[in-house]
């Protein structure tokens, strides 16, 4: 018989079920009734709307028995069953296998780890058995199939009689060792409690034959035992349990079970509505970033079920962009079950739903803010970025509902703070919310611009994702103060005496900085007196609408149309380096060249612009060196 080999990868997961010294092997059984339900599942919702398909209520239930004498578990649905194709590509590979390519050799070596936060499916059979058999019959075909394997070395497909559709997994239990007891894997008891454990709330019966003991016919005093079949589980789904009886553990075994992620639920949403519509859901807000969040790949939604029935595996209508990180279900009877994809776009229930889930999921984060910062903190760094996104995106329709889940970087407070705490903070002077805008905190510490602003006592704002300054334009203002940048032409500080004074500083100097503006050419708009700087003797700001992180932002995108930003060159006439400037104007006009070179540069340099002549400049720095 040809023995067939695993795909790399599988046979990679295969070895590692086989060695794993994972303390909860017991899981397997909760894949292996999970897969017989989603099988269940397949052949219910197909036969409910397609009229051709015939189908009896009482088939859909799961049997799990168990054999002492040859140590064998079996676990049999009559769901949609698999063809010889479907045996082959199902269980020759992994179906998540994106997931595991993804984990690192070196998390693979740890096995457990994978296992315990993803779940690895059918293969979790190998934890505890030493051959694995799976007999089924697909719906709509003559043909039954064996597939059959003792691990990595392979498995063998045979055809096999098989009187219904549907599948018989049966598990030949590894023989006990010193460290682990598989004989408990075939135990009544211990079956019943770990199907209780992970799988009570399937929706499908899981039947089991359970041992009792009755008085022997005709006697008072003596027993016999017999045998009787017993439904185990509750069969409600979690969704429809009260949250009283659910500990967080219940929800995060969902989670996991649900494969919504490796990670913990960082915090869970439980919702019934009853009322205009009717809908249980169950959200989480997950703890980190899958790591195809931000790729094109990513598929936002929810999952969607009917009365129980799961009718889509991703429903994007349920959630918008910016909630996209969100995971979960929402079941509703409302809902008609044969309800197509381009029908429920346009459903009417559904986009309530999809409203109610919206309110809910910003209820909830705003509470978590509020009570919980730390893990609010924790969510921020995650999807914070998408927050912000969303306030950025649709022409800012959405800024009303997202701006006080936003927070950014304080210069007072160095750590993340809300605007509402920001405003409330503001001394009565204060006009205008100041931001400021680099690659990262420590740099922002630096930037000259900051200098009058800090000086004043009043709090800064970093920017230092991309995002940052164009969701905050689309913004404009919160809570009627208006966003400034600390680079922007008027800061709206001063008072007017001083605003005079700059005004005759500026008509004082026009010459020399006419004369500068021209030796810069196009490089600026600009030269004059700089109201913000206090040390340092240079700084680049920006006039009108776009700024120089704007710039550099939309210049590195794919569709670059060369947008400029107005800078300025600001000048400290306090600064002994302007007394130099001045020198040179009346007596040296190539030494006025070379100065305001060397001045240009480094106030790109302290903007984080590449210099355009690199060479050019440290010869010009040798130049007065000398
Ligand atoms: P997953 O359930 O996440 O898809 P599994 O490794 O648990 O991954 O199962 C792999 C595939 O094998 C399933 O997607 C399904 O197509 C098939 N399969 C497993 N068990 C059954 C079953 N009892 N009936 C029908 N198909 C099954
Ligand atoms: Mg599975």
């Amino acid at each position: 018989m040809e023995v067939k080999q695993f795909k790399a990868e599988s046979k990679r997961l295969l070895d590692m079920m086989i060695h794993s010294i994972y303390t909860h092997r017991e899981i397997f059984l909760r894949e292996l009734i999970s897969n017989a339900s989603d099988a269940i599942d397949k052949i219910y919702y197909k036969a409910l709307t397609d009229d051709s398909i015939s189908f009896d209520k009482d088939d859909f239930y799961i049997k799990v028995v168990a054999n002492q004498a040859d140590r064998t578990l079996k676990i049999m649905d009559k769901g949609i069953g698999m063809t010889k194709e479907d045996l082959e590509n199902n269980l020759g590979t992994i179906a998540k296998s994106g997931s595991l390519a993804f984990k690192s050799e070196n998390e693979l070596k740890d096995g457990y780890d994978i296992i315990g936060q993803f779940g690895v499916g059918f293969y979790s059979a190998f934890m505890v058995a030493d051959v694995v058999t799976v007999i089924s019959k697909a719906l709509g075909s003559e043909e039954a199939y064996k597939w059959e394997s003792q691990g990595a070395e392979g498995y063998t497909i045979t055809p096999v009689d098989k009187d219904f559709v549907g599948t018989e997994i049966i598990l030949k239990m590894k023989e006990n060792t010193e460290e682990e007891n598989y004989d408990e894997y075939l135990q009544e008891y211990r079956l019943k409690s770990i199907i209780k454990k992970y799988s009570d709330f399937i929706r499908y019966p899981i039947k089991m034959d359970v041992t009792k003991s009755r008085l022997k016919e005709g006697s008072d005093n003596e027993y016999e035992d017999f045998q009787e079949e017993e439904i185990i589980n509750s069969m409600v789904p979690i969704w429809r349990k009260n949250k009283k009886e659910l500990t967080d553990t219940d929800y995060e075994q969902f989670y996991t079970e649900k494969r919504y992620g490796f990670d913990k639920p960082l915090k869970h949403i439980h919702v019934s509505v009853d009322g205009a519509i009717r809908y249980n859901a169950i959200l989480y807000i997950p703890e980190n970033i899958p790591f195809d969040y931000y790729s094109p790949e990513f598929e936002k939604g929810l999952e969607l079920y009917s009365s129980g029935v799961l009718i889509m595996n991703k429903c994007a209508d349920l959630l918008p962009d910016y909630f996209s990180f969100v995971k979960g279900l929402v079941d509703s009877e409302d809902l008609s079950l044969n309800i197509s994809r381009e029908m429920l776009q346009h459903d009417r229930q559904l986009k309530l739903i999809a409203k109610n889930i919206s309110k809910k999921i910003k209820s909830e984060l705003q509470s978590l803010l509020k009570n919980e910062r730390e893990k609010y903190d924790q969510f921020y760094q995650s999807f914070g970025r998408q927050l912000k996104f969303g306030v950025y995106s649709d022409f800012g329709s959405h800024k009303e509902e997202l701006q006080d889940l936003l927070m950014f970087y304080s210069s007072k407070e160095k750590k993340l703070v809300t605007l509402d705490e920001y405003v409330a903070r503001m001394p009565e002077d204060q006009k205008y919310i100041y931001y400021a805008v680099g690659e990262s905190n420590e740099r922002i510490d630096k930037l000259p611009q900051t200098e009058l602003v800090a000086d004043k006592g009043y709090e800064i704002l970093y920017f230092t994702d991309d995002i940052d300054e164009f969701a905050i334009r689309m913004l404009i203002n919160y809570k009627e103060k208006e966003f400034k940048s600390v680079s922007s032409g008027d800061l709206g500080i001063e008072a007017d005496e001083t605003k005079n004074e700059t005004e005759n500083e500026n008509v004082e100097n026009k010459e020399l900085f006419d004369l500068m503006k021209s030796i810069l050419s196009d490089k600026v708009k600009d030269v004059r007196v700089s109201k913000r700087l206090k040390s340092h003797p240079v700084c680049l700001t920006t006039d009108g609408e776009v700024s120089i992180e704007m710039e550099k932002i939309l210049n590195a995108m794919p569709n670059n149309q060369n947008i400029k930003a107005d800078k300025v060159l600001e000048i400290n006439i306090n600064h002994e380096v302007f007394q130099s400037l001045k020198e040179a104007f009346q007596h040296d006009k190539d030494k006025l060249t070379l100065f305001t070179n060397l001045l240009y540069n480094q106030a790109l340099l302290i903007e984080g612009l590449p210099i355009e002549d690199p060479v050019e400049f440290t010869n010009n720095i040798c130049k007065i060196m000398v």
